[in-house]
């Protein structure tokens, strides 16, 4: 520490943050902590915990429905947005809470206000002043509005966990992990969806087949899905918004919503001034270590824009705490990095998609099946499950697992841990499945798909 105030300063108390400062704390090391929002961070505050807390409240609609084929008789169910929203927080407050009683538990001293650096080894914060010998930027990032007119009377996610009323008629602008959990979440609660997206396809960079099913499956629930389209010019009415598309036509809607990406929370951090290499888009420049151009400054999580989901920006977090507090240098292994998108249906995946894996192993054998869940032959729901895996054909491992359906995130997760060991098909065919589950696919899909049929797929 030599002449510092701390060992460590962190800016930003979100997941990377919090979990940085208290396993450098837990090495002896003396660390402050500072947030200028809530502890917790997106993924706590307004990211994936209230987003799922919001998706298991719009799935009940399903539910109910469902209920009848089992012999349930479900008096006309109905909805109170202010009640949902009044739990969701209290939940929120209640992990906020436990954050930061962590961080006290662990010994870091935190502080609540904005923090900027002054030179490589300062931090100012509100009034307050400190030095430290090693400063860890995890500062997140923050919604992005597109540029055309009238985007000021749109929301990002961040007020959608907010809203008064749930709105009757909502339009999504995006086509990514948020605007199709959103357009999920709005249209099982009963808004009217409409999701505008720019490209052919949505959730662009996921397998294909992933694609095409889950956008057959949400138009199937009513989801009024336009593509190849952009909103030109969003017009306030006295009662509404008209939402312009660039085909001519137009929407009239209670709500409009950009899910159109994040950008890295850089702003006002004192970062060039002090030397701080950003990307193009303002990420903070890191190498493998998090380590960014300035030697005793790291980045973990979304400000440095590499994968942007939480699980990772905690592993970075120990990563570097590995490296830099227990004598053990480590970088983080960014491969085979699992995700989900908390759909109706969920999605599931893990490993290369099929463009990606034939660009990289060159022949493959797919496996694939669809199928109707057990659950929805007595439901009567017209839903299907997708599973696939993609097999490199010269090693045998399995290099993709992709699958949108019931427990798809839970499923995978699992497989998961198959893909980094490396497992090869043999290894998943001597696997006993368990029955019945939807589960059990992934070890029993014996045939893969004759050649031309798998490339017709793409
Ligand atoms: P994404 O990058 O996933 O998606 C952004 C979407 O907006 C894309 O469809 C993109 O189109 C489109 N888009 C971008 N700019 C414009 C524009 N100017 N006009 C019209 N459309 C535009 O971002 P999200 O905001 O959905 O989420 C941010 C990140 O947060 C995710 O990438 C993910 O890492 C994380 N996240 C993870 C979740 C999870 O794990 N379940 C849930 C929510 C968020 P195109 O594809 O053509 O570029």
């Amino acid at each position: 520490m030599a002449g510092h105030d701390y060992d460590l300063f962190v800016i930003g108390g979100g997941s990377g943050g919090v979990r940085g400062a208290r396993m450098a704390a837990a090495t002896g090391a003396k660390v402050a902590i500072a947030e200028s929002y809530r502890y917790g961070g997106t993924c706590v505050i307004r990211g994936c915990v209230p987003k799922k807390l919001l998706s298991y409240a719009s799935h009940f609609h399903e539910d109910f429905e469902d209920a009848a084929g089992f012999g349930w008789s479900v008096p006309e169910p109905s909805f109170d947005w202010t009640r949902l929203i009044a739990n969701k927080d209290q939940e929120i407050d209640r992990l906020e809470g436990i954050y930061e009683k962590l961080l006290k538990t662990a010994g870091v001293e935190f502080f609540h206000g904005h923090a900027r650096l002054l030179d490589a080894h300062t931090v100012e914060v509100g009034d307050k002043s400190f030095t430290a010998e090693t400063i860890l930027i995890a500062t997140g990032g923050t919604p992005t509005f597109p540029m055309e007119p009238g985007w000021e009377h749109g929301i990002s996610s961040n007020e959608a966990f907010h809203l008064e009323a749930l709105p009757k008629r909502v339009v999504i602008n995006g086509g990514g992990f948020i605007a199709v959990e959103f357009a999920g979440i709005f249209n099982g609660l009963g808004s009217e969806v409409t999701q505008i997206y720019r490209g052919p396809q949505i959730l662009r960079g996921f397998d294909d087949d992933i694609r095409n099913t889950l956008a057959g499956e949400i138009v199937k629930k009513g989801i009024n899905l336009i593509v190849e389209t952009t909103i030109e010019r969003i017009e306030k009415r006295e009662k509404d918004l008209l939402v312009h598309l660039s085909d001519g036509s137009e929407i009239e809607c209670d709500l409009v919503m950009a899910a159109t990406g994040r950008s890295p929370n850089v702003h006002n951090l004192g970062l060039e001034e002090v030397g701080v290499a950003l990307a193009k888009n303002g990420a903070i420049k890191v190498d493998e270590f998090s380590k960014t151009s300035v030697d005793n400054i790291y980045a973990v999580g979304d400000v440095t824009d590499r994968i942007n989901l939480t699980p990772v920006a905690i592993q970075e977090a120990m990563a570097f705490v590995d490296t830099v507090y227990r004598g053990t240098p480590r970088a983080m292994d960014h491969a085979d990095v699992p995700s989900a998108v908390f759909s109706h249906p969920p999605v599931g995946t893990v490993g290369l998609t099929e463009l990606q894996a034939r660009e990289r192993h060159g022949e493959l054998d797919i496996y694939r099946s669809t199928f109707r869940p057990l659950k929805h032959t007595l439901s009567g729901r017209d839903e299907k499950t997708m599973m696939k895996l993609i097999v490199a054909k010269d090693s045998q491992r399995v290099v993709g697992v992709h699958m949108v359906g019931l427990d798809a995130p839970e499923i995978v997760q699992g497989m998961a841990v198959a893909i980094k060991a490396g497992a090869t098909k043999q290894i998943f065919d001597a696997t006993v499945g368990i029955h019945p589950t939807a589960a059990e696919e992934f070890v029993t899909m014996r045939e893969p798909i004759p050649g031309d049929q798998a490339k017709a797929a793409e």
